[in-house]
């Protein structure tokens, strides 16, 4: 059982935590597992644009159906409809305290949309970029062997199996690597992030708001630098 005074320093801890986190970082600079730590250790729920439109599809709510009306249309959901999607989702309750954004805001018209949100709710935002070099991220994608038997994952670079090319617990199978990671798509990738996220980088640092957090070490210390963050407990 919890003493009464435990409830209210839990609850004083969580008011403080009341926000919306913008998780920032490349593909494959290992965001998804920060989010997921941060919704398992801090309970912040995760909410995606994809996830929220998937659930759209099928609800049958004022919103959802102006959302299809939108897309049977062939055309772009806007970003007034995109944040009206937010606001709708992030008002359920498992978001009172706070929830990270996962693909949104993508634009600096966007941001500044959910500035007025954050504003409505009482939170406020912090931008937290897990910062991984280009050239590592090539690597981790280029170098990235897996085992078809049991799954495991190698990289050639960072953690190369004992014997080159097979798994150490299945040296009878040889290790597979992903079609897509090349050096020249992942180059294509990583120019298109830069591209699309360097304005979204500029409009948080131009408020002080973004927090580079150094994602070239094991989750476990990322994730420690990315809680101090999101909890401002030192
Ligand atoms: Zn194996």
């Amino acid at each position: 059982m919890l003493e009464t005074t435990d409830i209210q320093h839990l609850t004083s801890n969580i008011f403080r935590m009341a926000k919306i986190v913008v998780l920032m970082g490349a593909p494959g600079a290992g965001k998804g597992t920060q989010a997921r730590l941060l919704q398992e250790r801090l309970g912040l729920p995760q909410i995606s644009t994809g996830d929220m439109f998937r659930e759209l599809a099928k609800a049958e709510t004022p919103l959802a159906a102006e959302v299809r009306a939108v897309q049977a249309a062939g055309k772009l959901v806007s970003d007034d409809l995109v944040i009206r999607v937010v606001h709708e989702r992030t008002e359920r309750s498992d978001c009172e305290h706070g929830y990270i954004l996962d693909g949104f805001p993508r634009t600096t018209a966007q941001a500044a949309m959910l500035e007025e949100l954050a504003g409505d709710q009482g939170n406020t935002i912090q931008a937290v970029l897990v910062d991984v070099p280009f050239d590592m991220l090539e690597m981790r994608a280029t170098g990235r062997r897996s085992c078809p038997v049991c799954g495991e994952i190698y990289n050639v670079y960072f953690k190369p199996p004992k014997v080159e090319g097979v798994c150490d617990l299945h040296p009878g199978t040889p290790l597979t690597h992903r079609a897509d990671d090349t050096a020249e798509k992942i180059r294509v990738r990583l120019t298109t992030y830069e591209e699309q996220t360097r304005p979204l980088l500029d409009y948080y640092e131009a408020s002080h708001r973004i927090h580079r957090v150094d994602g070239t070490r094991d989750p476990e210390a990322i994730y420690a630098d990315v809680e101090k963050m999101v909890t401002g407990v030192e």
